[in-house]
């Protein structure tokens, strides 16, 4: 591969560096994978609709002649986002009916989340918040991303019943270390929240971005906790490891969050492979969420039992915190798509365990 003066001035472990080398154009593409065709007229239809960039990190996971690589197909434009697909919808989790302020959305009693920015070092194909970080057509903000931040930090200073409040947007760790600090020594300050969770894809897209000062500055503040999102296990890199230890390190709680993704980890070896892979570098599997019928991420949901089938060949044959909770995420609030171990009939309740072996269960309400 021949290397451009650009990508030659690119300082690879510099964060900055990163953001500032994005691959944004087929061109800048071309020069990291052999682009497909479809990739190629996906990425001219993106034009005016949809946002995409790919940090070279990132690009380098990427197999070079596989369009169907995992990583490939979560960051590069594929033509099924622009097919209609029913029941799809821009916000099917209901981020914008909770919206409280431009930033605050607050869906559960006892916690909000904070919409931070719009921007993510990579736009993520199958983007929950599509709407919001990648549509050219609209962001959840209703006033612009730099507008005052006062309204929503009185909303949260405000409702005593808020203990938790996640940073997340778009992803919160785009801002520079000073930024971030200002929003969260804010919200420290606010005696009834009790934790900050941060919700970042850095330390898979970007973990360069995860640096000793980044850790030395949320230290500070604990108890602060972040949720990440590794979906596959090539995305399990030394440099992820590394910055996920350094989290560690500092005391920050790391937990991951994947998405089932339809010809990406949707099958049981891929599934047993990231979590254990997980658990080697100390990050403990969360939840597993059944892809939402996002506009524009349709082609990536699986059946239910597809999801089902793969938590089954979880249960029980897996070291217990390595199994996390299979949700779908609704207007509803979350609902777990597990309770196979659990039925009622006309005699009352009965569990079975991984083995389908099954006893009765005394005791319960009816
Ligand atoms: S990093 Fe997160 S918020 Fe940003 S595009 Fe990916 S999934 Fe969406």
């Amino acid at each position: 591969m021949e290397l451009t003066q650009k990508k030659h001035q690119l300082v690879w472990h510099d964060w900055r560096s990163q953001l500032q080398h994005r691959i944004t154009t087929v061109e800048g593409l071309r020069e990291w994978i052999n682009v497909s065709e479809d990739e190629e007229e996906a990425i001219k239809a993106c034009v005016g609709k949809y946002r995409w960039s790919i940090t070279p990190y990132y690009a380098s996971l990427m197999d070079k002649n596989d369009a169907k690589c995992p990583i490939r197909q979560q960051a590069v434009p594929q033509m099924q986002e622009f097919a209609s697909y029913l029941g799809a919808s821009p916000d099917p989790v209901g981020d914008t009916y909770y919206r409280k302020t431009n930033r605050v959305v607050h869906k559960y009693p006892d916690r909000v989340i904070l919409l931070v920015t719009e921007a993510c070092a990579v736009y993520c194909r199958h983007c929950t918040r599509k709407y919001h970080t990648t549509d050219l057509e609209g962001t959840y903000f209703e006033k612009s991303e730099a507008a005052s931040w006062e309204e929503d930090f009185n909303y949260i200073a405000s409702h005593p019943e808020i203990r938790d409040v996640l940073l997340t947007g778009g992803d919160p760790l785009t801002y520079g270390d000073e930024k971030l600090e200002l929003i969260i020594s804010r919200l420290r300050n606010i005696p009834h929240v009790e934790i900050i969770r941060i919700g970042s894809r850095y330390p898979v897209l970007l973990p360069q971005r995860i640096t000793t000062e980044f850790c030395q500055m949320l230290e500070k503040y604990h108890p602060i906790w972040l949720n990440t999102h590794f979906n596959h296990p090539s995305e399990i890199t030394p440099e992820a490891a590394q910055a996920c230890d350094r989290l560690l390190r500092h005391g920050v709680v790391v937990q991951n969050q994947t998405v089932l993704l339809k010809g990406i980890n949707d099958d049981l070896e891929t599934m047993r492979s990231l979590l254990t892979g997980l658990l080697k570098i100390r990050v403990r599997p969360y939840y597993l969420y059944h892809c939402d019928n996002v506009t524009g991420v349709s082609h990536f949901v699986t059946s239910v039992e597809k999801g089902r089938e793969i938590m089954q060949g979880l249960l029980g044959h897996m070291t217990g915190f390595a199994v996390p909770q299979y949700i779908i995420t609704t207007s509803l609030g979350k609902i777990p798509l597990w309770e196979e171990q659990f039925h009622q009939d006309q005699d009352g309740f009965w569990i079975e365990n991984y083995k389908g072996e099954t006893m009765r269960v005394t005791g319960l309400p009816d």
